[in-house]
């Protein structure tokens, strides 16, 4: 049985593959709140045409992750999902 840390399969499928993890993570460097809106914008762009977008979700919201773009969502939109503050 696979845990919560091993790879998903699901992520194979992902239509972010190949895709920058620029697109889908802020860099270590300040952005700019237009910047952050535009990079945030092409990656949710990307997961809207996503097979496993749900999957993708659920996993972020199972590991309370709130970085990047997961299944669609920002950070700051998964943190008011799993009721941590924006
Ligand atoms: S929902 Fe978005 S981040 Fe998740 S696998 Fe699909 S394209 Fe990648």
């Amino acid at each position: 049985m696979a845990g919560i840390c091993a790879f998903p399969a699901w992520q194979e499928q992902g239509a972010c593959r190949g895709s920058s993890a620029q697109e889908f993570f802020p860099p270590s460097a300040n952005e700019r709140r237009d910047e952050k809106r535009r990079r945030e914008l092409r990656a949710k762009s990307i997961c809207a045409r996503c097979a496993v977008r749900d999957e993708c979700l659920d996993y972020a919201l199972q590991l309370r992750d709130v970085h990047g773009i997961w299944g669609g969502t920002s950070a700051i939109e998964r943190r008011r999902m799993i009721g941590l503050s924006a």
